[in-house]
């Protein structure tokens, strides 16, 4: 295992490696969040997997998935790890997505005292940093505050 990959598989960011061009042919769904739903329990999760972590099915298809959710719990993560040090603090967020789906990922263009539980927020993809021998990038999911007119009512 090479220090990049490491480095990559710690922080709870699910990243992809692309190339620019690759990134160009397979046209990551920048507006699209792919997971999985089984077919066995019709329950959905994020990233995809081969199996199905509530119920062991393999039976499982793609299914794009709301880009909106709501923080249902997070963490401020004070210390990072080397090459993510301007990234310091940060949150990582359990977001339960509008359709149910839990995803824990970071959220990005808030400031971690402005984090709160039932905020609204949105799935973007970042590049999260670039391989210098390799000039690959890694792009991983997060969330950012959702900028929406509140409807008026109170809960
Ligand atoms: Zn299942």
């Amino acid at each position: 295992m090479t220090e990049h990959q490491t480095r990559r598989g710690e922080g709870g960011v699910s990243a992809m490696r692309l190339s620019p061009a690759m990134l160009w042919r397979t046209r990551i769904p920048r507006y699209r969040l792919v997971g999985r739903e089984c077919l066995e329990c019709g329950r959905r999760h994020y990233p995809p997997r081969p199996v199905c972590p509530h119920c062991g099915s393999r039976r499982l298809r793609d299914v794009v998935l709301p880009r909106t959710g709501t923080v249902e719990t997070y963490t401020v993560i004070y210390t990072v790890m080397e090459g993510f040090r301007d990234r310091a603090p940060h949150v990582i967020a359990l977001v339960r997505l509008d359709d149910g789906t839990r995803v824990l990922a970071p959220l990005t263009d808030v400031d971690p005292s402005g984090v709160s539980t039932g905020m609204r927020v949105e799935a973007t993809l970042r590049r999260i940093r670039v391989d210098g021998d390799t000039g690959l990038i890694g792009y991983g999911l997060s969330f950012r505050p959702l900028m929406e007119p509140r409807q008026g009512a109170s809960k």
